[in-house]
């Protein structure tokens, strides 16, 4: 048996779920399965159930942050290319704990269970290669695996360069629907700090600057035109923001028969605040990806989860986000070439 065969989890009850392409179900197995079989999951997703959160309301949205303290390697990462060019690589099959197991999705990919969650069910999605954390390759491959494993899950993508905690080995995330405030309150958001640019019974493009965050909307059912789109704006947030080895985003995208994708796209401006540099008693260890910037914030200490207050908040976000001069650039041409 090769070494990758090892690491994939099948049993009858899967594979009659996979037969039925009801990949959602098969990742709850799979879940299952792995949370009796692995110790360390265990413990962790138990102490998930006992972790603090502090709410705090904007006009029309939450941000909620979460005390989570398992979080603290993924959190405070060393992500410099040195460093990630001498560790050896934690989504690789050779490195995988031996208890960790998973299925494979759409040929090119693995669904592992995320030892460290943040949702109640969290997943990561890893391409069987070892090649770099890119979009434009994979954008098409990201919707459909958001597809797959819908109605359960909200799929993410966290750039090299901004959140991502292997940026040299491509991989998504996946977590349970309705966990991160923003998928409940995007439509308000739009509705009331959104500008469309395009419209039509197609497609609907949006951009939001919500005070926080700058964020581009996509919904559409269909998928080429969803795939178009999101090339045009890549290349346009390529050429204004210049920023390698790509533009620094975060994806949040989730998937429904009667409405289609709905993507939400949070443009960066950088990776951590300069909160994140200090030396205590000044530090604050916070690390913006997609789940924070969509309004789940994870501080993995208990003292930067007291002190946060809204107003911090607010100034970390409007820090990690792209200015509204660049935003505003940016949607002009979007508007031109879209239209
Ligand atoms: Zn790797």
């Amino acid at each position: 048996m090769k070494l990758s065969e090892e690491k994939i989890f099948i049993d009858p009850v899967i594979q009659n779920l996979i037969d039925q392409n009801d990949y959602a179900s098969a990742a709850d197995h799979l879940f299952e399965s792995q949370l009796k079989s692995w110790p360390l999951m265990e413990t962790n997703y138990d102490a998930l159930k006992n972790v603090r959160t502090k709410s705090f309301w904007f006009d029309d949205f939450k941000l909620k942050i979460q005390f989570n303290p398992g979080r603290i390697i993924s959190t405070s990462a060393i992500v410099d290319e040195n460093t990630i060019t001498n560790r050896s690589c934690f989504l690789c099959f050779k490195n995988l704990p031996e208890e960790q197991k998973g299925i494979i999705l759409r040929d090119n990919f693995i669904l592992l269970c995320n030892p460290y969650p943040i949702f109640p069910k969290h997943f990561t999605i890893a391409s069987l290669k070892h090649e770099p954390q890119r979009i434009s390759e994979y954008f098409g491959e990201f919707l459909e695996l958001s597809k797959l494993l819908s109605p359960k899950y909200a799929l993410i993508y966290n750039g090299p360069a901004c959140g991502a905690s292997a940026p040299d080995h491509l991989h998504f995330q996946a977590g349970t629907k309705q966990s991160i405030p923003i998928e409940n309150d995007i439509q308000q958001i739009k509705n009331d700090y959104g500008k469309i640019v395009r419209e039509n019974e197609s497609i609907t493009t949006s951009f939001i600057n919500d005070g926080l965050r700058k964020i581009i909307f996509i919904e559409s059912e269909d998928k080429s035109l969803m795939e178009k789109s999101f090339r045009k704006i890549l290349k346009i947030y390529e050429d204004v923001s210049s920023t390698e080895p790509e533009p620094m985003m975060n994806l949040l995208c989730s998937y429904d028969k009667e409405f289609g994708w709905r993507l939400i796209i949070f443009l960066r401006s950088k990776h951590r605040p300069d909160c994140f540099f200090y030396d205590d008693p000044d530090k604050i260890l916070v690390s913006p990806a997609a789940i924070d910037m969509g309004g789940l914030i994870i501080t993995p200490r208990n003292e930067d989860f007291v002190r946060i207050d809204k107003e911090f908040l607010q100034q970390i976000i409007n820090e990690v986000s792209i200015d509204q001069k660049r935003f505003s650039l940016i949607e002009e041409k979007v508007k031109a070439e879209l239209n």
